[in-house]
């Protein structure tokens, strides 16, 4: 079904929307219901995304990327969930954190190393803040890490990696203040690790409810030791980096729980279509119409506010307010939408024969991930006194 997105899109929007469905519908959604059920990650994926350009997008044209604004990043971010949210969050986490971050405070020789083969789809990015003991109150994390000459060595358990076990580079934050003289959120680094590095090893695999396809994992840090050339930008301001990522990384949430919204949606629709009981089509149905309407409704505005916060974004405007927003707001809808499309196909809406019950598996995780509601809600109540 062809997507009423109420968003004017130029030709390249178009065509790049036209590339990412196709692709999704050959070389992802055959295979969805599989790597679900058998949690596989497919790697094979990362260089299928990197020669489309697509782990590049927001990276300049000199250092191999696309170049592109960040809604012709969404557009095609919505379309990949649309089909299979957790290959979604290998294109936005990579797209949104690592990459960018090298690209905002990396040297030029970080960028040469690190972004260009990332841009090119050669390394898959990740991004390592969340510990066990420090989850939404990420600025209370105790990794540590201790100069050494002109090395880092950095020790401490990093939890919930997105695809920490496949990566190639990942952006790790560890204390660099010590324990007698803490700084909070200013005593924080971020790093350039690379599996290679001795001391670096894949802790835990979790077992997760949803986003199946998308590995998780803990990272063990063992006196890992970090080359001094691998320190991102000022060694004491890498949260203050990882915030400022994670305004961009929210608006990759949206548009993957947009995606996961608007199949369930797609879905729904079809079905009441097809369904009949009592004589007629479950569509003909005031109930059914109405939660089709009011499905159709939220994704519509999630969109909207996702879209006009990413040209506010890429007008160079400082949108943390709206960024919260519009990850709340998506995330939210996505468990609404599923909620109601499970509700539209009853029985069969429980079982793995349709789509719906994964979406709706899916969908939870947007809630936590990147800041909980929660954390959005007191984020954009804070940006209220601040700018009031
Ligand atoms: C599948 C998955 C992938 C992830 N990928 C990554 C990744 O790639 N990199 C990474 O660094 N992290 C990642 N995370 C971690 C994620 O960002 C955290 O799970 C999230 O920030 C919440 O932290 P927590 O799980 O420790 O929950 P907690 O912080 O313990 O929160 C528990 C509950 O308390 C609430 N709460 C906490 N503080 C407050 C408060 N002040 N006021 C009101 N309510 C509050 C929360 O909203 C929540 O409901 C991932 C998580 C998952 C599940």
């Amino acid at each position: 079904m062809e997507p009423r997105l109420l968003l004017h899109l130029t030709d390249e929007q178009r065509e790049i929307q036209r590339v990412a469905r196709d692709f999704a519908h050959r070389e992802i959604a055959p295979y969805s219901r599989d790597w679900d059920r058998d949690g596989h990650f497919e790697r094979s994926l990362v260089a299928k995304f990197g020669e489309l350009g697509f782990l590049g997008m927001l990276i300049p044209e000199q250092y191999d990327g696309l170049g592109l604004d960040t809604a012709t990043y969404l557009v095609a971010l919505e379309e990949i969930a649309t089909v299979d949210a957790a290959v979604a969050i290998l294109m936005g986490v990579h797209n949104s954190l690592p990459t960018q971050m090298i690209l905002r405070w990396g040297t030029e020789d970080q960028k040469q190393r690190f972004l260009r083969p990332m841009a090119r789809g050669e390394y898959l990015g990740a991004f390592a803040l969340s510990e066990p003991e420090a989850g939404s109150d990420a600025a209370s994390l105790s990794t540590q890490a201790v100069r050494d000459g002109d090395d880092w060595i950095i020790t401490g358990t990093k939890a919930w990696v997105s695809h920490g076990d496949a990566a190639d580079v990942i952006i790790v934050m560890a204390r660099t203040d010590t324990p007698d003289a803490r700084h909070g959120a200013k005593g924080i680094g971020a790093f350039i690790v690379t599996p290679d590095l001795p001391g670096f090893k894949v802790g835990k695999h979790e077992d997760k409810m949803g986003m199946r396809a998308s590995p998780t994992v803990q990272l063990s840090l063992e006196e890992m030791r970090v080359p001094g050339d691998r320190a991102l930008g000022d060694i004491h301001r890498g949260f203050v980096y990882a915030l400022q990522s994670l305004d961009n990384g929210r608006l990759g949430i949206a548009a993957q729980s947009i995606g996961i919204a608007r199949a369930a949606f797609e879905h729904s629709v079809k079905y009441a279509g097809e369904r009949r009981q009592f004589g007629a089509a479950i569509r003909d149905y005031e109930a059914i119409q109405f939660k089709l309407a009011d499905m159709s409704t939220r994704v519509t505005a999630s969109r909207a506010l996702l879209h006009a916060t990413a040209a506010a974004k890429d007008r160079g405007e400082r949108i943390t307010q709206f960024s919260s927003m519009s990850k709340l707001l998506a995330s939210e809808t996505a468990m609404w939408v599923t909620t109601q499309a499970v509700q539209i196909f009853g029985g069969y809406g429980y079982v793995t024969d349709y789509p719906v019950e994964r979406l709706f598996r899916d969908a939870k995780v947007t809630e936590i991930y990147e800041g909980t509601s929660e954390i959005q809600r007191l984020v954009i109540a804070r940006e209220l006194y601040s700018t009031t």
